[in-house]
């Protein structure tokens, strides 16, 4: 299904996708890196792949969409991820994210609701030899209580609001970061604090598709 040498194709694209990263103010030099290794266009169907460099979002299979480069960049550049940490990421989707935060040397477990999506991400980042990323097919709004606690947790569709499961898997001083809102969403970083208690910041606002309970 990949063709693993078709990963150097487009590294010029790559390079000026990040570049317009940069200019709207991502600083994260190893996030900004990882963006510049991972293909983009093996996330998205082969018939868009020309849009793949692109900063905008992009339809993928079962009516849901791969996040624009830029909102990856931001949250992920949110999550302060470091190498080994334990990552649950709500919303494989594409698969993309996943991809970003394992070229990051996290230990990735990623969720999907739809099937569909979910094998075909396990594939792909399989076949792209990701082998710090695990996927699972199930309800994200439990978050993965059998591999938690987590230093860092990324949800990337919209909540209405915090399903309180996700905090509740935390290792003290992790991050969860997560869209909030309706219909536009604002970016949130729940930390839990060392003595239990949990501090919220707010930042920038986004679109994202729902948060849906339940597997499809
Ligand atoms: N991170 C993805 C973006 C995918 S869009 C990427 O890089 O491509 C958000 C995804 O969240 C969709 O695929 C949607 O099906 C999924 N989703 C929504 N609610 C969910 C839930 N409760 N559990 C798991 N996945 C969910």
């Amino acid at each position: 299904m990949v063709n693993l040498q078709d990963s150097h194709w487009h590294k010029g694209l790559r390079k000026k996708m990040v570049e317009t990263l940069r200019a709207k103010g991502i600083k994260d030099e190893r996030v900004l890196a990882a963006m510049e290794v991972v293909p983009r266009h093996f996330f998205l169907d082969s018939a868009l792949a020309h849009l793949a460099y692109e900063d905008q979002a992009a339809p993928i299979q079962c009516e849901q969409t791969i996040s624009q480069p830029y909102t990856v960049a931001f949250q992920t550049e949110l999550l302060q991820a470091e190498k080994r940490q334990r990552i649950l990421e709500v919303g494989t989707g594409s698969g993309y994210q996943a991809a970003i935060l394992g070229a990051l040397g996290a230990r990735v477990f990623t969720i999907e609701r739809h099937k569909a999506l979910h094998s075909r991400a396990k594939e792909l980042l399989a076949a792209m030899k990701f082998r710090n990323v695990r996927c699972y097919w199930g309800d994200g709004y439990k978050g993965l209580p059998e591999f938690a606690p987590f230093d860092r947790i990324i949800v990337t569709a919209a909540a209405e609001e915090i399903p309180q499961t996700l905090p509740e898997q935390l290792k003290p001083g992790g991050f969860l970061v997560i869209p909030v809102g309706e219909p536009v969403q604002k970016m949130l970083r729940i930390t839990r604090n060392e003595d239990g208690t949990f501090k919220e910041e707010r930042f920038g606002s986004f679109r994202f598709v729902p948060f849906l309970k339940g597997k499809a």
